[in-house]
């Protein structure tokens, strides 16, 4: 197996919903704000070569919005999926998985592309992972999460034929060397996967940790439907991650891929930050 980090561009988000109760005055330490009170935020996704299989883990943003949506978020960096594929060998035609870990538009953007007014698969000969419950959340969306799962991103998946749904059950074998856990905080049952990697547990965290600043307990993002269960949920991975000596890579981290946790008297910590290719 070979892992590939995925750049796809930054974005920006208010620094306080991501941090939910913290104070800025302690957020903006780690994470500083612009003048508009945003943060930066990758959006990193990966890429698994296994055999014949070449699996995308989420999508980014993508470019098929109009202006008006793209102004809130402050698209800024050099990479895109397109290029971050190409530098590898690779083009969108060759992904034969795409596996979303839920389908917030930072996530599944670039999973649907627009050509010549249609919208259309990003990836022609793919199937696409999601899992029946987070979909039906999904495709009726309440009105408090409604902005972030955008029908243009969501409904032509499921028109293209491409759409495939995993079984909901904790650390349920997807592939070879990759299992999946499931967490209901952030919203209805996303999905993360493990991968078994160079004698490694290499975990991508989506939205249960965004970043190494998520770390601390209480910091939860204000865009979670069930912040309690994010930590309960947060506070258990983090056990099983510390015990285990998990590798976490961090999608949305501005400057950090993975890292490594220890044990401190504050409670479990960064021990190590690193790249993927430092593996
Ligand atoms: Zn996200």
């Amino acid at each position: 197996m070979k892992l590939h980090t995925i750049n796809t561009g930054f974005f920006k988000l208010d620094g306080g919903a991501m941090f939910g109760v913290v104070p800025k005055a302690i957020w903006q330490k780690t994470n500083p704000a612009d003048a508009n009170n945003l943060c930066t935020w990758a959006m990193r996704c990966l890429l698994i070569e296994e055999g014949n299989q070449l699996v995308l883990v989420d999508t980014g943003i993508g470019n098929k919005q109009d202006e008006k949506f793209f102004s809130h978020y402050y698209l800024h960096g050099d990479d895109s999926m397109e290029k971050s594929l190409a530098q590898l060998g690779f083009s969108t035609a060759d992904i034969t998985d795409v596996f979303l870990t839920h389908l917030h538009f930072d996530h599944v953007g670039g999973a649907i592309v627009r050509e010549n007014d249609k919208l259309k698969p990003a990836f022609k000969n793919a199937n696409y992972w999601s899992n029946e419950k987070h979909w039906q959340w999904a495709v009726e969306p309440n009105a408090r999460e409604k902005a972030s799962f955008l029908k243009e991103n969501i409904l032509p998946i499921q028109e293209s034929g491409q759409l495939k749904f995993i079984k909901e059950q904790e650390n349920i074998e997807w592939q070879k060397n990759i299992s999946i856990s499931f967490a209901y905080g952030h919203t209805d049952a996303m999905m993360l996967p493990k991968i078994n990697y160079k004698g490694k547990t290499i975990v991508y965290m989506a939205d249960l940790l965004p970043s190494v600043g998520h770390l601390p307990l209480p910091y939860v993002m204000a865009y979670d439907m069930f912040p309690l269960k994010t930590l309960t949920e947060k506070q258990a991975f983090l056990e099983e991650a510390v015990n285990n000596n998990y590798i976490l890579y961090l999608e949305h981290d501005p400057i950090n891929e993975c890292c490594t946790l220890q044990r401190t008297e504050k409670g479990i910590r960064v021990a190590e930050t690193f790249n993927l290719s430092d593996i």
